[in-house]
């Protein structure tokens, strides 16, 4: 794994450096990936283009792309237990959840390498003796920039709709978590892409990510991590006259209403941010109560958080460590100054006695009421770690869940459908559940934020917009 991906060939960097690869349930080093360099990209991009001007990829009929797709996602199945193996150990994540995402993975190649060829176009009646057809074309080259918390899933959430719409593709995973990318790429060509329709390159973002966004032969981003960065990202688009997605995180509030149903509410909050311990984007990071029944409800929540158990991938517990050191510091950070500014720490789940010291672990942590405008109400931990906050009715529900800059997930809680439909209507956020929670669920929905969130839409159809370009076309004739 020490070199990138690059036309189907694996290259070292231009350099010739590495860095560690670090397993999180431990802290010890396993391996080493490809430090990149500005060489790497240039050499990577110009791949891509190679493959999408003059290669076998570009010229390949949409059919034929989507039944590529469609065998990359049966090789993907056929590796499943090994490529959930490679994903907990990068990530340290419950086997359970490192074998869902690799079915996530194998599913998106079978959604996109479905409608690979049902992308139409459209006629516009225009003026006498004119024939006018909109058609949509590949953008070209698209780079993609990923975060560490979900590789696999992320590799198939944004390569997969843009190899449907027929571009070809450079990916940096994030340096924390880049191998099972690295071996998915490699079965993608076994399964028969064309060399660099897709093409990888590790390394650390500041390094490499500005090059990849910059480079002149690259005509769209996808980018997911944090809002600062994808600031940063947006503003290099810029110069380079692209357009990118960004996907960047929330805030997502669930609502419960006096009339909710606890016992699947309990159930759905708890899972909804101890999923991957918490580091999930549309994590359900926060829950607001209804006064009348705040004290009911949070005893029925603080039993279920006493329930989770932590450990490492093979003890398969409800959760695993934290991906990095300095990550594991952020999350317990958050934890330490909430109780030193007395926010009431309303229960922990444990970590499992076998666990390695050394790892990057942390106890997932309830607490409540916490005050409105305290940091652990406005932003994101991304750990295990929820925030209860009491509100009157649902005006002030409204108000508190659309308090924060972000704008991504929300659920609301409720038996009466009115309600239900009056509120989910003014939440400011781009997905919106109701009597169920979906952190990352759902191929087939579009997924997006608003505001600090980041904004454009992965996922569902409407994905394959992003990576192709209208072309306007007018035919004169007699
Ligand atoms: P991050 O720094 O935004 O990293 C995301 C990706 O951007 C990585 O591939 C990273 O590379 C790259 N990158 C970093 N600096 C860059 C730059 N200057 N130019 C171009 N690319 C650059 O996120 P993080 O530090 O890993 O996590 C920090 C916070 O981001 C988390 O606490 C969380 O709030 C948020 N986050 C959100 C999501 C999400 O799904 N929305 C996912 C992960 C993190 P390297 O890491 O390889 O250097
Ligand atoms: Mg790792």
């Amino acid at each position: 794994m020490t070199k990138h991906y690059i036309g189907g060939n694996w290259v070292s960097a231009s350099n010739g450096a590495t860095t560690d690869m670090i397993n999180p349930s431990t802290g010890e080093v396993y391996g080493e990936i490809a430090a990149g360099t500005v060489e790497d990209v240039d050499l990577a991009v110009r791949t891509a283009r190679e493959a999408f001007d003059n290669g076998v990829w570009g010229k390949l009929t949409a059919a034929e792309r989507g039944r590529i797709l469609q065998r990359i996602s049966n090789k993907f199945l056929e590796h499943h237990e090994e490529l959930a193996e490679i994903e907990a150990r990068d990530t340290g994540k419950p086997m359970t959840v490192a074998r869902n995402d690799i079915t996530a993975v194998a599913r998106y190649f079978e959604y996109y390498g479905g409608a690979a060829d049902k992308v139409y176009g459209d006629t516009i009646p225009y003026l006498d003796g004119h024939f006018v057809a909109v058609v949509r074309e590949p953008k070209g080259v698209t780079g993609h920039i990923l975060p560490w918390n979900y590789p696999a899933q992320m590799f198939g959430r944004t390569l997969a709709p843009s190899l449907a719409a027929g571009n070809a593709t450079v990916l940096k995973p994030a340096e924390a978590a880049s191998s099972s990318i690295l071996r998915l790429a490699e079965l993608a060509t076994e399964a028969g892409l064309p060399p660099g329709a897709v093409n990888i390159i590790t390394g650390a973002g500041s390094k490499i990510g500005a090059a990849l966004t910059t480079h002149p032969d690259v005509d769209f981003i996808s980018f997911t991590g944090s809002p600062e960065v994808g600031q940063t990202i947006q503003k290099l688009a810029a110069d380079n006259y692209i357009s990118c997605t960004l996907e960047l995180g929330g805030k997502s509030p669930q609502i419960v209403f006096e009339d909710a149903d606890f016992d699947a509410a309990v159930k759905t909050v708890t899972a909804a941010i101890t999923q991957n311990s918490g580091q999930t984007c549309s994590a359900g990071s926060r829950v607001l109560i209804q006064k009348s029944v705040f004290n009911e409800f949070m005893a029925r929540l603080a039993t279920a958080f006493e329930a989770v158990r932590v450990g490492n991938p093979e003890m398969d517990h409800t959760c695993g460590p934290i991906i990095t050191e300095r990550q594991r510091g952020t999350v317990q950070g958050f934890i330490d100054r909430a109780v030193a500014d007395g926010v009431k720490l309303v229960a922990q789940g444990s970590l499992d006695e076998a666990v390695n010291p050394k790892g990057f672990y942390v106890r997932p942590s309830l607490f409540g009421p916490v005050p409105e405008m305290h940091e652990l109400a406005l932003e994101e931990v991304f750990g295990p770690v929820l925030a209860a906050i009491p509100f009157e009715d649902e005006e002030d529900a409204i108000r508190i869940a659309n308090g924060t800059d972000f704008g991504l997930v929300a659920s609301v809680w409720s038996r009466d459908g009115g309600r239900t439909m009056r509120v989910a209507r003014r939440l400011r956020s781009g997905q919106v559940f109701s009597n169920c929670y979906g952190a990352g669920a759902g191929i087939e929905l579009p997924f997006g934020g608003t505001g600090k969130s980041g904004h454009g839409r992965e996922k569902g159809l409407v994905a394959m917009d992003d990576y192709s370009n209208l072309k306007t076309m007018v035919f004169k004739h007699d």
